[in-house]
C-alpha cells in the first residue's frame, strides 16, 4: 500500500556510498569499526548512538557496545534516517513527500523542530519525524 522506498535505485545509491567513503568520512574509529561491521552507511550519531542505513533499507542503532545493536525496518524510520542524511546529499531525492494517510508529528507539532541544542540555543531536528513535520501510521 505505502511508497516502495527501498528500491533497486536507493539500493545501488547506498552501496555506491558506502564503496566512495575514504576513512577521513568518519566521525571518528568507532564509527568507521561500525560502518565495517555492518557494511553500512554512516549516518550520524544520536545520543551516543551511531545509526547506520543498510543498502536493504535497514536503519541500525549501535552504541557500539551491545552484541545486538537496534535494527529498524520500518518505513518511518528509513524515512527519518534519509531525510536526516545531511551527509550525503544523493540521498535527498528518496526523501518522500508527505503520503496520504500520514499525520502531523506530535512531537514537534509539524515545526521539524523540538528542542533546541544545549550550547547553541539553536532549534534542534526533531528526531522523530526526521526533520518532516510529519509521520505516517504503522500499526
Ligand atoms: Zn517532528
Amino acid at each position: 500500500m505505502y511508497m516502495n522506498l527501498v528500491t533497486s535505485e536507493f539500493h545501488q545509491t547506498v552501496e555506491g556510498l558506502i564503496s566512495n567513503l575514504t576513512e577521513e568520512n568518519y566521525i571518528d574509529v568507532e564509527e568507521y569499526r561500525l560502518a565495517r561491521k555492518h557494511n553500512a552507511l554512516p549516518i550520524g550519531i544520536d545520543l551516543w548512538i551511531y545509526i547506520f542505513l543498510t543498502p536493504y533499507g535497514e536503519a541500525i542503532l549501535d552504541d557500539g557496545e551491545s552484541d545486538n545493536p537496534e535494527i529498524l525496518r520500518t518505513t518511518q524510520a528509513i524515512i527519518r534516517v534519509v531525510a536526516g542524511a545531511k551527509r550525503y546529499p544523493q540521498l535527498e531525492k528518496f526523501i518522500p513527500n508527505r503520503p496520504n494517510g500520514s499525520k502531523v508529528c506530535p512531537a514537534c507539532d509539524g515545526t521539524k523542530n523540538f528542542g533546541q541544542d544545549v550550547s547553541s540555543r539553536k532549534p534542534v531536528r526533531c528526531v522523530v519525524c526526521g526533520g518532516l513535520g510529519w509521520v505516517i501510521d504503522e500499526a
